[in-house]
């Protein structure tokens, strides 16, 4: 294959990627990136080829939390060649950028050319699975990414509990339905925090409100992550939480068991 010739997509017998697999999210900041970088562990853990392509080109946060936004995209006989973060292909345009404060102020349609070749042009080579972090929102732009994306299997769609991030996941709910795509399930991140002194729960934003969104919009809703300074330092520090004996490990594990079936 030549550099500038499209990697291919499609879930056939010679496909070099099985399963696209797309993670939203109704706004910003509600650990979507996190959820990523953290099923994308969790899957390679059991064994899978595993790639992330950070699709959130204005905030793309992926290499900080994998531990490896030191390194840089460099151009292979096969196109792009992928980042490796302990096994996991990733492509970020934080990879591209020339220092990791730089803002990247494109315009949409630059934006979209980016994503386009960061999904023909990178030799992702044979991957079990495609993590697709998303632009937060329900705006044009992750509308766009999804269409750019051909043969996604399905969306996860990361919440908080309050009822403000409810309603924009619904959006996001809806966002992914109109497209006829699957929606794989709903995670509530942050819902609430373990008191590491009476080991009481805090429900610092209500708790519940994720399972009862995707109970009403008839979605699965696949598990609740606790507010965890853990989450929060390992993330910093470029590492994931599931090799742990936690719930949230939990969650992921059950995760890749669904996505197994
Ligand atoms: P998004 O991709 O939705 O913008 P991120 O995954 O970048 O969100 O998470 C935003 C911040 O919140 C990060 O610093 C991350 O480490 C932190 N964070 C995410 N989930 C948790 C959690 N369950 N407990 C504590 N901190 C968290």
């Amino acid at each position: 294959r030549n550099s500038g010739e499209a990697v291919t997509c499609e879930v056939d017998p010679g496909s070099k990627i099985k399963h696209n697999i797309i993670i939203a999210s109704g706004k910003g900041g509600v650990g979507k990136s996190t959820v990523s970088v953290n099923l994308a562990r969790a899957l390679l853990l059991d064994g899978f080829k595993v790639g992330i392509l950070d699709a959130d080109i204005t905030g793309p946060n992926i290499p900080k939390l994998l531990g490896i936004e030191d390194r840089s995209l460099v151009l292979g006989e096969e196109g792009i060649r992928p980042a490796d973060a302990g096994g996991i292909k990733a492509a970020s345009m934080a990879l591209v950028l020339s220092s990791p404060d730089s803002p990247v102020v494109w315009r949409g349609p630059m934006k979209m050319a980016a994503i386009k070749q960061f999904i023909q042009d990178v030799d992702w080579g044979e991957l079990d699975f495609l993590i697709i972090d998303l632009p937060p929102g329900t705006s044009d732009e992750p509308l766009s990414v999804v269409q750019l994306i051909p043969d996604l299997a399905g969306a996860i769609i990361v919440t908080t509990p309050q009822e403000v991030s409810l309603l924009d996941s619904r959006k996001a709910v809806n966002m992914v339905k109109t497209m006829k795509l699957p929606v794989i399930g709903i995670i509530e991140n942050m819902a609430g925090l373990m008191c590491p002194h009476c080991h009481q729960r805090i429900d610092i934003f209500q708790s519940g409100g994720g399972e009862r969104m995707a109970e009403e919009m008839n979605v699965r809703f696949l598990g609740s992550i606790p507010i965890d300074p853990q989450v929060c330092s390992l993330g910093d520090a470029g590492q994931t939480f599931v090799e742990g004996d936690t719930p949230a490990a939990d969650i992921f594990r059950l995760i890749v068991e669904r996505l197994k079936n």
